[in-house]
């Protein structure tokens, strides 16, 4: 007979194990299925996040930022240092520890929240049943009165560039280079193109990024995507965009590829090749014979407001589903999906999901951009403020980028808040709580904010939408 638990969720990344622990604090019985595979050969709770994305991609963001400001920056406040260098096998063991300490952490909270943890591939099958593949071979069957389905995304592959975990590569490769590629070509300007790319050119790689649309950051409002490549073109990302690559060789000499753009037929040679064009629901599995359950024409698994598919008992939470691929995101539902299940209100407000490049700048925004609001026939007044007139900023030497506040022309009402500059990914929380709050440009501008701080420029932007900026022209 099959073992029966109040909850059975597939997937231990974010959401997932967001959602058991949660279950599990809620006082019900709970298993977490998970097949992914740490680096050690071993079964690793954390997904994507933890093992192969935000975690390890900051780590290495930050060793390389803290080499590159030594070698670049530092002179400014009278710091030099001779001979500096870079161990890339410390960069890379320093990264996996920070790894291990995260996975083994998911570990010990599953322990203590008595969440059973299951190594294995699981499938959906008729009736909340569900059957599992085991890592040690084995299989097993569970019943359980609601599945939550946390089963992520995975990278998608070009057809004429497979990766081959060498030469051709996706996060998790370029996240492992036990040397720094003299060449590093990617393939897609986006968040992962963006913030792999930083991080070899900080170490020396010259990077070319080759990004099939003609607009840069095109997720991003349009005055921030401008600054944002400014800043990007001085650091020496070469990003050429309207790129449409048609084939890519292996060859002794390199990797080479063949693309198209506005000028017409074009080559590049690089030593390694980053693939970053997105990301795709990893469905393909988790769904047996006759369970009722539906995916998109994505492949996303089709769920409502409340992340509840359809079939009673049955939720989605995630990068499986609709909405931004972010982890946060994902947690959030976790914690929803896990209270709705206990009978309390659970609720994911998508429209105040901040986003996060972390590059330097880092780029941060939350809710439109302006050519959305313009796009939706709403009427906005916007202020923006330089943070090269921020005196913290000038002190730190930080003065790139700025923040744009967008707000309803008529009733003030915050529509977004972008910001280009330093600190981007901790600032941007206050404007996400004014939003979440239903709060005005106005409100902003009121709140007093401490001297000499970056935030300053929030302030600033939300005193610009009325046109009465202190330290800037208006
Ligand atoms: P995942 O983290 O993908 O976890 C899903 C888990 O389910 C995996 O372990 C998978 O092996 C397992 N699984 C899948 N199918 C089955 C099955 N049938 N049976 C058993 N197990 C299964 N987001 C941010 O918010 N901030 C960042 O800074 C950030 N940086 C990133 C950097 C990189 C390089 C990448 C690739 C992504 C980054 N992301 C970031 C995105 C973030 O990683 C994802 O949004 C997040 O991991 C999604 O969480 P999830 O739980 O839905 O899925
Ligand atoms: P992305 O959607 O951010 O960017 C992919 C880029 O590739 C786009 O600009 C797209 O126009 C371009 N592209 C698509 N096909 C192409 C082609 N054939 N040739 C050239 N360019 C092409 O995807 P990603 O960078 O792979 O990241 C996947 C997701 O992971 C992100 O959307 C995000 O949700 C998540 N992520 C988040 C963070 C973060 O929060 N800081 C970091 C990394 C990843």
């Amino acid at each position: 007979m099959s073992e029966h638990f109040d909850v059975v969720v597939i997937g231990a990344g974010p959401a997932g194990y967001v959602a058991a622990i949660r279950a599990a604090q809620l006082g019900l019985k709970v298993a977490c299925i998970d097949d992914f595979i740490g680096k050690d050969g071993k079964p690793a709770l954390g997904g994507t996040c933890l093992n192969v994305g935000c975690i390890p991609s900051k780590a290495l963001l930050d060793s390389s930022r803290q080499f590159h400001n030594l070698e670049h920056n530092f002179a400014v406040h009278g710091i030099t240092a001779a001979n500096a260098a870079m161990d890339v096998g410390v960069m890379i063991g320093r990264k996996d520890k920070i790894v291990r300490q995260f996975t083994g952490g998911i570990t010990a909270l599953f322990k203590a929240n008595k969440v059973t943890a299951i190594a294995g591939f699981a499938t959906l099958q008729p009736d909340r049943k569900v059957s599992v593949k085991q890592v040690d071979g084995g299989s097993r069957e569970f019943s359980a009165t609601n599945v939550i389905l946390a089963a992520g995304s995975v990278p998608i592959e070009l057809p004429f560039a497979k990766f081959d975990g060498e030469r051709i590569v996706d996060n998790a490769g370029a996240l492992d280079f036990t040397a720094v590629p003299k060449r590093f070509g990617v393939i897609g300007a986006g968040v992962i193109g963006l913030e792999l790319g930083s991080v070899w050119k900080r170490l020396g790689s010259e990077v070319t990024i080759l990004e099939a649309l003609p607009d840069f950051l095109a997720a991003a409002d349009a005055d921030i995507a401008k600054a944002a490549a400014r800043e990007f073109k001085k650091q020496g990302l070469d990003i050429r965009l309207g790129a449409k690559v048609t084939a890519v060789a292996l060859k002794k000499d390199g990797v080479h590829l063949a693309y198209v753009d506005g000028n017409g037929e074009q080559s590049l040679v690089v030593d390694k090749l980053l693939v970053a064009v997105g990301r795709r629901a990893a469905t393909k599995g988790l769904l047996g014979e006759g369970t009722g359950v539906q995916l998109d024409e994505r492949g996303r698994v089709q769920v409502d407001e409340h992340c509840h598919s359809g079939v009673d008992g049955i939720w989605a939470i995630g990068d499986c589903v609709r909405g931004p691929m972010l982890a946060h995101k994902g947690s959030e539902e976790g914690v929803a999906v896990a209270e709705l299940i206990a009978g309390m209100p659970g609720h994911v407000n998508l429209d105040t999901v901040p986003w996060v490049i972390y590059t330097e700048p880092e780029v941060a925004w939350v809710g439109k951009t302006e050519a959305e609001c313009k796009a939706s026939g709403i009427e906005v007044r916007t202020g923006s403020f330089p943070f090269a007139a921020v005196g913290r900023a000038v002190a730190m030497n930080e003065t790139a980028g700025m923040v744009k506040v967008i707000a309803h022309a008529k009733s003030d009402r915050l529509l977004g808040v972008h910001i280009v500059g330093a600190a981007a990914s901790e600032m941007i929380h206050e404007a996400v709580v004014a939003m979440e709050f239903k709060g005005s440009a106005e409100d902003l501008a009121r709140i007093c904010h401490a001297h000499p701080t970056l935030s300053e420029a929030v302030h600033e932007a939300a005193l610009a939408v009325d046109k009465r900026a202190i330290h800037k022209a208006n």
